[in-house]
């Protein structure tokens, strides 16, 4: 039988496994679980083995399933989990989205940001954010291009309400080992341009269930894990 608990065990071990043939120190790459279309019994599962961070893609199912943990949880359990919004955010959603999230990895327009800096409520922390690039300029991908990188970054520093904390890309499908690893390359050497001038910059989020391991390998810090946790995902309703 399918079960969260031995596959959480499984994706621990290969991330420690791809940490080590890397000689990267144990604990450098964060899990980040991806629950998009996941039940909140499944939330509730997955807190239950300890994971207190969450990627959600989808802002409406979002709230309702932490609507539910907020029902079932205990206030300081609830309080300890970090909300990571990972999809594509439409200008009308950002209110909700700056008041629910702790982080932000799919920023890739200035108007955007500028909502979420206004909207971000006065007494939270700034809003983490990531901002997403479209490493292999795909026509119809999310995200900015790397020569982009340095203007939007400069953008953000204006806006106080949000702290720029790195970058995410999902790479270009059907690429193979060579050519993804030569996108995720791409990858570690702007985060390491941003790092040089942002000291809080310590986020680069690439790596899935099927590439974990190379995104590894090339310096990713934190991999966005979901069927590989939860099993194929049921349908968007
Ligand atoms: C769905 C999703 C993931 C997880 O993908 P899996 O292949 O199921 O691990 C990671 N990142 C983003 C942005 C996603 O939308």
């Amino acid at each position: 039988m399918f079960s969260i608990a031995e596959q959480l065990n499984n994706v621990s071990r290969s991330i420690k496994k791809a940490e080590s043939e890397a000689g990267r120190p144990e604990n450098a790459v964060q899990l980040l679980p991806v629950t998009k279309t996941q039940s909140a019994e499944t939330l509730q599962q997955a807190f239950e083995l300890g994971l207190r961070i969450f990627g959600e893609n989808y802002l409406n199912e979002a709230l309702d399933k932490q609507q539910g943990l907020r029902e079932s949880l205990p206030s300081s359990d609830y309080d300890a989990i970090t909300w990571h919004f990972i999809g594509p955010i439409q200008s009308n959603k950002t209110r909700a989205i700056a008041e629910h999230f702790d982080w932000v990895q799919s920023l890739d327009r200035i108007k955007i940001a500028r909502r979420l800096n206004e909207q971000r409520p006065a007494d939270r922390p700034p809003l983490a954010v990531c901002v997403q690039i479209n490493v292999d300029e795909e026509d119809t991908k999310s995200g900015i291009l790397l020569d982009e990188l340095e203007a939007f970054a400069d953008e953000l520093e204006s806006m106080a309400h949000l702290q720029l904390r790195g970058l995410m890309a999902i790479p270009k499908a059907g690429q193979s080992s060579e050519q993804l690893g030569q996108s995720f390359h791409r990858m570690r050497a702007a985060f390491e341009g941003l790092q040089r001038r942002y000291p809080a910059v310590d986020t680069l989020s690439m790596g899935m269930s099927a590439d974990m391991a190379l995104a590894i390998e090339h310096g990713s810090t934190m991999v966005r894990v979901g069927t590989a946790l939860f099993g194929a995902r049921p349908p968007k309703v």
